[in-house]
């Protein structure tokens, strides 16, 4: 089964599916997007994607040419032609074509891409045994300069961060804001549970408005167990009984170790279990 790309409306094999290399996308990272998770042939959370597109692409003034419905029957029509049944899908929206200068006015119409292909961001071994992460020094751009809550394309600082955690031997990195607060890791929202709490920073501080860390805070609420969004720093996550990340494609993660300090006892913890085994049931019984 050879890979369908969908641009514009139309299904490309994967060595045909090209944009202009004048599209503000690539040129500028000038764009949107989501990261979609597909379990036994339903698309997770599909609604909540679409939106937070959309008030991505609202916030940036990018004006999507389709309405939300036919953007999520585009989705689901991608993975029925691709016959996905697990997988991940990279739904895009750029600028589109225009000039080589920044000014967006002159791109007259956004391009829009849906990717269905496969993820695994961690080796299986790390959901069992935890992952060790370091805290980077490239820092979240500040929320007043560009709010957190947009999806878009420009992932440089985050790049920047990861790059730190692979030199260090790590997978992933935690950023701060640049008061120093804990915002988020770089692909991925960060929870800490002290004393049977969970604790996640407030999206201000500089995180994405997760769509798996929403799905988390309501397991933990259907658990009892209550979520605290908190200024938090790297003091209390070296001083936290549990620690884990979470993001549509690396779904829930343990972390066992930052900058060298062992969390807890230095195993997954018993509420991020929970938590993992929670979520599996959910995205199982789609
Ligand atoms: N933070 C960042 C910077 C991300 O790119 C992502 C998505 N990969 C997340 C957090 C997690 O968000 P979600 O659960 O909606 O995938």
């Amino acid at each position: 089964m050879t890979m369908k790309i969908y641009i514009d409306g139309k299904y490309y094999d994967r060595e045909d599916a090209k944009i202009s290399v004048f599209d503000h996308g690539l040129l500028y990272g000038d764009g949107v997007f989501e990261g979609i998770r597909i379990y036994n042939g339903k698309v997770f959370k599909l609604t909540e994607h679409i939106e937070r597109l959309y008030r991505s692409a609202k916030a940036i003034f990018l004006d999507i040419p389709m309405i939300k419905e036919d953007m999520g029957n585009a989705v689901l029509d991608a993975v029925k032609i691709n016959e996905k049944k697990n997988g991940y899908i990279r739904l895009i929206v750029t600028r589109g074509e225009g000039p080589l200068g920044i000014d967006p006015s002159p791109c007259k119409k956004p391009t829009v891409i849906i990717i269905v292909s496969d993820i695994q961001l961690y080796p299986d071994e790390y959901y069992k045994n935890g992952i060790e992460i370091i805290t980077a020094s490239s820092r979240r751009i500040p929320s007043d300069s560009l709010d957190p809550r947009i999806k878009s394309l420009n992932y440089l600082n985050n790049i920047m961060a990861k790059l730190e955690a692979r030199q260090s031997g790590c997978l992933e990195a935690v950023m701060l804001n640049k008061e120093g607060f804990v915002a988020e890791c770089t692909g991925d929202n960060i929870f800490m549970v002290k004393n049977n709490k969970l604790f996640t920073p407030d999206p201000y501080h500089g995180a994405l408005d997760g769509i798996t860390m929403r799905t988390v805070k309501e397991i933990a609420e259907s658990l009892n167990i209550k979520t605290h969004e908190a200024t938090l720093t790297r003091y209390d996550i070296y001083n936290a009984d549990e620690c884990f990340m979470t993001g549509t494609g690396a779904e829930i993660i343990p972390v066992i170790k930052i900058d060298g300090r062992i969390i807890g006892d230095g195993k997954p913890g018993i509420i991020t279990g929970k938590l993992i085994d929670v979520f599996k049931e959910l995205t199982c019984s789609l």
